[in-house]
């Protein structure tokens, strides 16, 4: 890790009521307090439903935690029935979205040119995105890991100002590790990150792919955290199911610092 700070990030996905969002992100206080950690950023992305009573938790007790969102609409505001719009998530003190999970991707029929558009709305809201990126297994058979990855980010990263993404987060998460149990070796993901940092190099500048975090996302858990995240280019982690146990969730967080 070159001076970049890792970023462990906790998607709730459709998890928790408001009330046991609340539960969740008071216990997480308390274990990361005994977590000996340095220098993480941690986020949690609750369901909209959930944002404001997590935001008010954190700002009230004053947790360490920045408060993130799991997806977002491009547009400031309109006739778009179902969406939320970048200003209303930075409006609750959201400092992180995550674009282009590849759950959105797959049931939701998210495209790279929407997940480009909700990018650079984001970052037009002052908010810093997570731009998620995966194969899926036959793509990965298909020997096609490298191509997919980083044609999803160059597709992402089109027209954005280099400078802003030396500050954004790329998740590298491949879509057949999702949920499943399966991870990739801690080879395969510094391997891809490095790539991902080498395409962010090659589009935006040396200064864009050394500022840039690079995530590792997939059944990460705390049994398995500190060594997928031991690799140079890997930055931290985005964690979904291990992410909804407050100790589990800490436990992976000391294993980033
Ligand atoms: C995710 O939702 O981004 C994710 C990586 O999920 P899980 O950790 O459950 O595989």
């Amino acid at each position: 890790m070159t001076g970049r700070r890792p970023l462990v990030s906790g998607n709730w996905k459709m998890h928790l009521t408001h009330l046991e969002a609340i539960q969740v992100i008071q216990k997480l206080s308390y274990a990361l307090d005994r977590t000996d950690r340095q220098a993480v950023d941690v986020s949690v992305h609750p369901a909209f439903t959930a944002l404001r009573s997590v935001q008010t938790v954190i700002d009230a007790d004053e947790i360490p935690v920045a408060l993130g969102a799991q997806d977002v609409h491009w547009e400031e505001k309109g006739a778009w029935t179902g969406e939320v719009s970048p200003v209303m998530l930075a409006k609750l003190n959201v400092r992180y979205v995550i674009v282009g999970h590849s759950e959105r991707r797959q049931h939701f029929g998210e495209t790279d040119d929407m997940v480009a558009r909700k990018l650079r709305a984001t970052l037009r809201a002052g908010m810093t995105p997570i731009c998620c990126v995966g194969e899926t297994l036959a793509q990965r058979d298909a020997g096609h890991t490298h191509d997919v990855v980083v044609g999803q980010l160059r597709a992402a990263l089109d027209g954005v100002d280099p400078a802003a993404v030396a500050g954004l987060a790329v998740a590298y998460e491949p879509v057949w590790a999702i949920g499943t149990g399966r991870n990739a070796t801690p080879d395969d993901a510094q391997a891809v990150c490095a790539a991902l940092r080498s395409a962010v190099g090659e589009c935006c500048g040396a200064d864009a792919a050394a500022g840039v975090r690079v995530q590792y996302g997939g059944s990460v858990n705390a049994g398995n955290a500190a060594e997928l995240l031991a690799g140079p280019d890997v930055d931290g982690a985005l964690v979904g199911g291990a992410s909804l146990d407050p100790d589990g969730f800490a436990a992976i967080v000391g294993a980033a610092g």
